[in-house]
């Protein structure tokens, strides 16, 4: 397989061009369930999201009042609540570093590395796969968090990593100086110890370290543009695989689940609950300082906005909450028959970089097909979760395979 020789970007995103350049990599993925292409793959990273990091001093930094801290802490943790910086690309990755990622064995390879405040990566490593606890709870619950995420791909799906084929699996803690942020940075996760005021470190939510290789999950299956619908369905995707894994690491049903997206990450000072709720979108926070969680959970609420690449982390509420309608209408365990319909749809590669609402509910639809049969329960079920959030598909031919 050439990995010395990527294919030239095939496509712009004529609305970004302020973001530094997109990073182009092609690499080939082997998944083990399908019979999926063995072709060569490209895939164009999303835009660079803007980082937090100019924006003015972090707390314990400032001379300032307690009000002017306050405020700066509340713009930084605004900008969090709309920028997990999905796919941030602040270093060159070339298919060398790609390969030198990859775990020959196939087997579960975790490496945590400590960047001590360096808005760095990777940092010093400091555990390794099979090593003890340290003591240090970020790094150990990084470390647990990224096996989880292993576990749940291959008990659930028969799937060696991230990529298929045991990509080793690298985590950052203690990123930056009360950095407000988590985020996957096209190679491996990044988290931040948070502000203490608002945001508790980001290794707290098992969810939010899910979410972040749920990114990882989607560059090396459906690489969705970060942008508009597509963007938000990248977002609503990564969602899905932190409510899924900590569902499945809970042992908890889609009828006993909170279906939040960082559970535990806001201190107490906070009136919220979440970044997100999958259940009730809109309804994750509404605190004085950050404000009410602007997420809709239908069409009808649907945010046109040209912030936040076009929304992705608002209108995301809209699938997030059609899934959550199909998973508790299924009952038992969501992570089964709803989970691995969105797993297969995003790892057969059926669905284009640009899919909006409409497109990815279709092959949905017909997902169900191929693997229920038409007509099934599990269709019919899944039909009326979309019509209850406005997404109409038309599903326009059946399923010929
Ligand atoms: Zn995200």
């Amino acid at each position: 397989m050439d990995k010395e020789n990527p294919p030239p970007a095939t496509r712009s995103h004529p609305r970004h061009h302020a973001v530094p350049p997109y990073l182009l990599v092609s690499m080939a993925a082997c998944d083990g369930v399908w019979e999926a292409p063995e072709a060569m793959r490209e895939f164009i990273a999303p835009p660079v999201a803007p980082e937090d990091r100019d924006l003015p001093g972090a707390p314990g930094q400032s001379a300032g009042s307690d009000f002017e801290t306050r405020s700066r802490i509340a713009t930084r943790a605004r900008q969090t609540l709309l920028l997990d910086q999905a796919l941030l690309h602040e270093r060159a990755t070339t298919h060398a570093d790609i390969a030198r990622l990859m775990d020959p064995t196939g087997r579960l390879a975790r490496i945590i590395s400590d960047a001590q405040g360096a808005e760095s990566t990777p940092g010093n490593p400091v555990r390794a796969e099979g090593e003890s606890p340290i003591q240090d709870l970020d790094v150990n619950r990084a470390y647990d968090g990224l096996g989880a995420v292993y576990e749940f791909l291959a008990d659930m799906f028969k799937r060696s990593s991230l990529d298929g084929s045991g990509l080793v699996l690298r985590g950052t803690v203690h990123y930056g100086q009360y950095y407000d942020n988590a985020f996957w940075d096209g190679t491996q996760m990044v988290m931040g110890d948070g502000d203490g005021e608002v945001f508790n470190s980001f290794t707290s939510s098992l969810s939010v370290i899910a979410h972040e290789l749920g990114h990882g999950l989607l560059q090396y299956t459906t690489n969705l543009d970060y942008q508009g619908q597509s963007g938000a369905l990248n977002e609503s995707i990564a969602d899905v695989m932190g409510a899924l894994v900590e569902q499945f690491v809970a042992g908890q049903d889609a009828a006993s689940a909170s279906w939040l997206i960082g559970e535990g990450l806001f201190t107490d000072a906070v009136h919220g609950v979440a970044l997100r709720s999958m259940a009730a979108p809109g309804t994750a926070y509404d605190d004085p300082i950050l404000g009410k969680d602007p997420q809709p959970a239908t069409m009808a609420g649907y945010l046109d906005t040209t912030e936040d690449n076009g929304g992705v982390h608002l209108n995301s509420g809209i699938p997030n909450h059609a899934f959550y309608l199909f998973a508790t209408a299924l009952g038992g365990n969501a992570w089964e028959t709803a989970g691995s319909l969105w797993f297969n749809v995003i790892a057969t590669r059926a669905l284009p970089q640009d899919a909006d609402f409409g497109i990815f509910a279709e092959q949905t639809l017909l997902q169900a097909r191929r693997d229920h049969g038409a007509g099934s329960a599990i269709e019919l079920a899944l039909v009326e979760a979309w019509d209850a959030v406005g997404v109409h598909p038309v599903v326009q031919e059946a399923v010929n395979e």
